[in-house]
């Protein structure tokens, strides 16, 4: 068995939510750079342009770079030969994240209930965990601050087995389409397909997590990832809806066993930012 400290994951949940709002990783950086090389559309060079600016500010300062600082959103994998000291996992994440979003002056933009009152936490928390027991004496944290422009334009559907791969097609290129300048584009597409709809819906946030530029690793769907890029960068939406070739940087896909009757599909959107962590302990 392996004893973590749960002070210790409280400590680095509340940097890497501060991390993840203020620094950009190289691959994201090589990515939008690439982006910015490669756009023809003059509007959309210049989106580009304040995109790429806007991270070396944020990071150069430690500011964030979007006025949306995000929910936060934990994958939590823990090890069955992992014991905590002091406390309980969900309440450490939960003050790492108060303490992070309080001491980094980010946003704080949780309301206690979604209709009613839509009064605000004030601590951007609770989060939203997911825990999984994984084999191993391990804990791993993947942390994402998740942008609700993007948020809001993604869904859920089940389609007919018959509409196969060229459904999925039309549905995935369909919902970059529908959202337009909201996700804030060149988005980042989650795809998650098979299983049922919760969980096609936790295979689309859990792509999301992957790095830039990580294809699956079954050729079929790393294939079906690449020409979904081109779909969508063939709509012409570009940086920021200003017309372009680099609507999307990346789409990743997950997949699972699923009923014979179905073809559950969901698609996570993600903006520009991917702010995200993993921490391993
Ligand atoms: S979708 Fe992303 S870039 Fe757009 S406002 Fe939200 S966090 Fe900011």
């Amino acid at each position: 068995m392996t004893t973590i400290n749960l002070k210790e994951v409280e400590h680095k949940v509340n940097e890497a939510v501060k991390t993840i709002n203020f620094d950009t990783p190289d691959a994201n950086i090589i990515r939008l750079t690439e982006a910015l090389r490669t756009e023809s559309s003059a509007t959309g060079q210049l989106a580009m342009q304040d995109i790429v600016e806007n991270r070396r500010i944020a990071s150069e300062r430690q500011v964030p770079m979007c006025q949306d600082t995000g929910m936060v959103i934990v994958f939590a994998d823990i090890g069955e030969e992992v014991q905590f000291l002091n406390g309980n996992l969900r309440d450490a994440i939960t003050s790492g994240v108060q303490k992070g979003y309080q001491e980094g002056y980010l946003r704080k933009s949780i309301v206690v209930e979604p209709l009613f009152e839509r009064k605000n936490t004030n601590n951007n928390t609770p989060v939203v965990i997911h825990f999984d027991l994984v084999p191993g004496n391990k804990l791993r944290l993947t942390i994402a601050a998740k942008g609700f422009g993007a948020e809001n334009m993604s869904w859920v559907k089940v389609l007919a087995p018959a509409e196969g791969i060229n459904g999925v097609k039309r549905e995935v290129v369909r919902a970059v389409e529908e959202a337009g300048p909201n996700a804030c584009p060149p988005v980042v597409v989650g795809v998650g397909i098979g299983g049922t709809i919760e969980k096609a819906a936790l295979l689309a946030k859990r792509a999301l997590m992957r790095n830039m530029g990580d294809r699956n690793q079954d050729q079929r769907y790393a294939k079906l990832e690449a020409q979904l890029l081109d779909l969508i960068n063939a709509t012409g939406i570009g940086p920021q809806g200003w017309g372009g070739m680099n609507t999307a940087l990346d789409v990743r896909i997950e997949f699972f066993p699923t009923h014979i009757a179905a073809i559950p599909l969901a698609v996570n959107l993600d903006c520009h930012l991917q702010r995200h962590i993993s921490i391993m302990f």
